[in-house]
């Protein structure tokens, strides 16, 4: 995809979840201690604090828990996507990540529709989004 975006940053923590997304490959944290699945990456597990937690893929799968179309961009390397969805993904392993919603016209867009996840390519950088699953 040619279109520009905002670049992400990188920390330790966060790398390998970048890494992931580099191969097309959707990285979640699972604590080696209590199982929870993790989303955003972070060096302590939410529920029990632990500081096992291993990179381990996503299934891709979800449904929109909650979205808004942005009609105006939220950053000018986003002015050429408007109308564009700024969206809340529920993972089937629980997680809910911030994303978009793409090869769906916004105002057709739905709480609850099932997704999958895609990979945008751009320049040094990979991004996922979500697509409504087939
Ligand atoms: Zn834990």
């Amino acid at each position: 995809m040619s279109g520009t975006r905002p670049a992400p940053h990188p920390t330790a923590v966060s790398a390998p979840f970048w890494a992931g997304c580099a191969r097309h490959e959707l990285l979640l944290q699972r604590c080696a201690d209590c199982t929870a699945a993790v989303f955003y990456p972070r060096s302590t597990c939410p529920s029990c604090g632990s500081a096992r937690l291993d990179h381990v893929p996503s299934g891709g799968r979800g449904t929109l828990y909650s979205y808004t179309v942005a009609r105006r961009a939220t950053h000018r390397r986003l002015a050429d996507r408007v109308p564009y969805v700024i969206a809340i993904v529920e993972l089937a392993e629980g997680p809910r990540l911030t994303s978009t919603v793409v090869g769906t016209d916004p105002d057709a867009v739905r709480i609850g529709m099932p997704l999958v996840v895609d990979f945008e390519d751009h320049e040094g950088f990979t991004v996922p989004v979500f697509r409504e699953a087939p």
